[in-house]
């Protein structure tokens, strides 16, 4: 079968292949001259599959697109308090060329806007690199987050350094309050290099992927930044990213995003895909006509805003059934998908509203997916729970996804790879329960008797 995602961009970019409003940056004098027709899509899936029609292997500078990624270096470098202290987190309603700090602080109102991109690259590395090393540093860090070596349009880099004037005005001011502490010069050379990297709309595609995988690059499998990192980028993307159009893009497409001045527009959708789009021509804004046009559409038919999110917890308890043999009879809870807090809460309910005769419970987690710590806490708890009314708890987790069960206090479990094991245990041992395991006094690394080992 012929897969249904590269048919349907297709589709999608000939529905906004007519639309020719607005014009390619002109204030850099060389991002005049791109083809104003070119149009591209990508879809990256967190699982690394890249789904693209158009023009997605024409390069063309990342701009703006680059400020996510370099203050997701910056936090990485050097910590959230010294960035924080330099850079706040408050959408400012601008235009991202506004030569605006806060009164009180001279701070930069967000790191999406220019004032806050010239002062996070002054951020990443160690603090007192020299200027080119902190530019490698850059963008060695961009070519991790792409899963290949970027490289630097000159020719972009020394048209728009001709014009720098008000970013160089930014960066004075910033200089003077102290916020950068280095030469102002040099600190807008080194933005404009940054703002000048080659990319793709495939490696934009990555690169935000890379964000919507929780700073794991899909393909290279290399973890560049973590997922504290990526939460605070993506909340700062979703509410900053647009400049003075956020409020508009956050409540009609609901996408984490960032655009560029050559055109280039991505989007980072959290645990599902990284979008990235290629249209030259710009709103009022800044932002590219067709990209914005793209990313409504993408949102609206494949159900892509944030705030959408169908209810996932009704299906955990997949099912509750006893199982086993007359004479050794099992409760078994069989869990799937992927488990969060309402998950849980729908867990601890489902065992706590079934009143059961069956000494033994298998919690079984083989159709399990994914749980986050709370959900690992709660079941656990409800481990714990079952132990202290006199049953014995065994938990079926064949990829580990608690690893090291500590049930607590009075709690004790026994972990198998196979609800086999549970339902038909060896003759030698006591029914149901493993061989091996030891008091609950040593819970903390002893209790839990782990796969086929501890049965019989
Ligand atoms: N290099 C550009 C600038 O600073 C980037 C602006 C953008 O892409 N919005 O003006």
């Amino acid at each position: 079968m012929h897969s249904v995602i590269p048919d349907y961009l297709i589709e999608a970019l000939a529905d906004v292949a007519a639309d020719v409003s607005g014009a390619p940056a002109d204030y850099i004098p060389e991002l005049a001259t791109a083809d104003p027709d070119c149009l591209g899509a990508v879809f990256a899936t967190v699982d690394g599959t890249i789904y693209g029609a158009g023009d997605v292997d024409t390069e063309f500078t990342i701009q703006s697109i680059s400020k996510p990624f370099a203050y997701a270096l910056a936090l990485s470098d050097r910590g959230f308090r010294p960035v924080l202290a330099k850079v706040g987190v408050e959408p400012s309603g601008e235009a991202f060329n506004e030569i605006s700090l806060e009164h009180d602080t001279g701070r930069p109102r967000n790191p999406m806007i220019n004032a806050g991109a010239i002062t996070t690259p002054s951020l990443t590395g160690t603090p007192g690199l020299d200027p080119a090393a902190r530019v490698a540093r850059v963008i060695d860090g961009l070519s991790a987050f792409a899963g290949r070596q970027l490289s630097v349009d000159d020719a972009v880099c020394r048209s728009e350094m001709e014009h720098a004037y008000r970013n160089l005005a930014i960066a004075n001011m910033l200089r003077s309050h102290d916020i950068l502490t280095e030469d102002p010069h040099a600190v807008v050379d080194g933005y404009v290099r940054q703002c000048s990297v080659l990319v793709t709309a495939r490696d934009l595609g990555m690169m935000a992927a890379t964000l919507a995988n929780g700073g794991v690059n899909p393909l290279s499998g290399e973890r560049v930044v973590d997922e504290q990192v990526v939460r605070q980028v993506l909340s700062v993307m979703a509410t900053c990213g647009m400049y003075d159009a956020a409020g508009d893009w956050a409540t009609q497409v609901g996408i984490p995003a960032k655009s560029g001045v050559a055109g280039g527009l991505i989007g980072a959708l959290p645990g599902q895909l990284g979008i990235a789009t290629f249209s030259p021509r710009l709103d009022v804004h800044g932002n590219s006509v067709r990209g914005v046009a793209l990313f409504e559409r993408f949102s609206s038919d494949a159900g892509l805003h944030v705030m959408e999110v169908p209810p996932s917890a009704p299906s955990v308890v997949r099912s509750n059934r006893v199982d086993g043999t007359a004479s050794h009879s099992v409760r078994v809870i069989q869990l799937q998908g992927g488990i969060r807090f309402a998950g849980a809460e729908r867990i601890v309910r489902e065992v706590a509203e079934t009143v059961f005769p069956e000494t033994i419970v298998a919690l079984d987690l083989t159709m399990v997916y994914s749980l986050d710590d709370v959900a690992r806490r709660m079941i656990l708890e409800v481990a714990r729970r079952l132990t202290l009314d006199g049953h014995d708890v065994h938990l079926v987790d064949p990829e580990s996804l608690i690893p090291d069960p500590d049930p607590g206090e009075g709690g004790r479990i026994i972990v198998v790879t196979d609800l086999q094991e549970v339902l038909r245990p060896s003759p030698q041992g006591a029914p149901g329960v493993a061989s091996g395991e030891v008091p609950h006094d040593r819970a903390d690394v002893g209790s839990v008797a782990i796969g086929e080992e501890s049965v019989g």
